[in-house]
């Protein structure tokens, strides 16, 4: 297997080939010195045809210029050096299972160590498989990607859920404060639901609630837009920049999506199909707000809705906490 062994004992040769990692050695005119068996493996070069030759004409395919200056410089500085996996997927022309099938190409970590044979600088060239952890770390990024979605979205709907719209509403609000500028809150409920569900049964009113969700996400238009599951048959969206008059505007656009989607509905008592109720208020940017108070107000404003027939929107101007306490009746 190599030249260097060639004096020394089997058992070392024995040793180096069992080596579940690719060594090569060359000297300072970059002829290969050893070889060994998880190279001829995977190169498909026996170190026969290998040993003495230079390296950049030793494989099927030459190897990357990148590791041949880095093998130079190895060897001229006397410095160690890590060729990166991110940069060099695969600098040398090796296949995973064996070199006939060309399969597919290693992806390999390399580091190379210059090393003094005699009076003579050598490098040992060092080749690790990567792909497996490279794969796993894929893997790993993917699920935890994926983690991450499903701790922010509705399960059944696909829509963001309650806890991701906490988290940006009170942002969002925050920002509003900060930049005097206006945010409106709509709070949407599908009406009898209940009698929906009881009527066509829990996978019919899965259904609907999916193609509402669905529905209410193709209003929105900008970036800063959020629609979410609040609970239910409960749906809250967040609407930064867009003042009173745009907001009712939107409210009935809304409205009138659901009523477009034609789900028919017997049971309900407003009409042969699905309707919502809506409740919205805006903060104008005039004032400190409490993210609480905003959002009661809305909902105070779909309890309205309801209140007073369904089907319809509701505003009702913001009101802090105290003075929604100080007008309930
Ligand atoms: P209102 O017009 O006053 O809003 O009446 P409602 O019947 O819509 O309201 P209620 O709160 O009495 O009932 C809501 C129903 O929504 C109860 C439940 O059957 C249904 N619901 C809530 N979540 C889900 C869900 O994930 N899937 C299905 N299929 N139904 C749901
Ligand atoms: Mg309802
Ligand atoms: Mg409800």
């Amino acid at each position: 297997m190599s030249d260097l062994l060639s004096n020394s004992s089997t058992d070392i040769k024995e040793i180096f080939d069992s080596i579940n990692l690719g060594l090569i050695v060359v000297n300072r005119q970059q002829t290969i010195t050893l070889w060994n068996g998880w190279v001829e493996k995977h190169s498909g070069v026996p170190s026969i045809n290998a040993l003495g030759k230079d390296i950049s004409m030793a494989f099927s395919e030459p190897p990357s210029s990148a590791l041949i200056s880095a093998i130079s410089n190895a060897i001229n500085y006397g410095l160690p050096v890590v060729l990166s996996n991110a940069l060099h997927r695969s600098p040398l022309p090796l296949y995973e299972r064996n070199f006939e099938q060309r399969d597919k190409r290693i992806q390999q970590s390399i580091s190379l160590t210059p090393i003094n044979i005699g009076e003579e600088r050598h490098c040992l060239i060092q080749v690790a498989d990567s792909s497996t952890s490279i794969k796993r770390e894929k893997i790993l990024r993917t699920h935890s990607e994926l983690l991450k979605k499903e701790a922010t979205t509705d399960g059944l709907t696909g829509i963001y859920n309650r806890r991701f719209f906490d988290e940006h509403y009170k942002m969002a609000l925050a920002q509003a404060v900060r930049q005097s500028s206006s945010i409106s809150i709509f709070m949407v409920d599908i009406d009898f639901f209940k009698q929906f569900n009881d009527y066509y049964g829990h996978i019919a009113g899965d259904k609907a609630l999916i193609a509402v969700a669905t529905a209410l996400k193709k209003q929105l238009q900008r970036v800063s837009d959020v629609v979410a599951r609040f609970g239910g048959e409960e749906f809250v969206l967040m609407l930064p920049n867009m003042q009173q008059e745009s907001a009712a505007q939107f409210a009935e656009k809304l409205r009138l999506a659901i009523w477009d989607l034609h789900i028919l509905h017997e049971e309900s008592d407003i009409d042969q199909q699905v309707t919502v109720s809506i409740g919205y208020s805006t903060f104008s940017g005039t004032d400190t707000c409490d993210p609480h108070a905003l959002l009661d107000t809305a909902d105070n404003a779909l309890y309205n809705a309801k209140r007073s027939g369904r089907n319809r929107s509701v505003f009702l101007s913001y009101q802090p906490l105290e003075e929604q306490k100080a007008t309930i009746p």
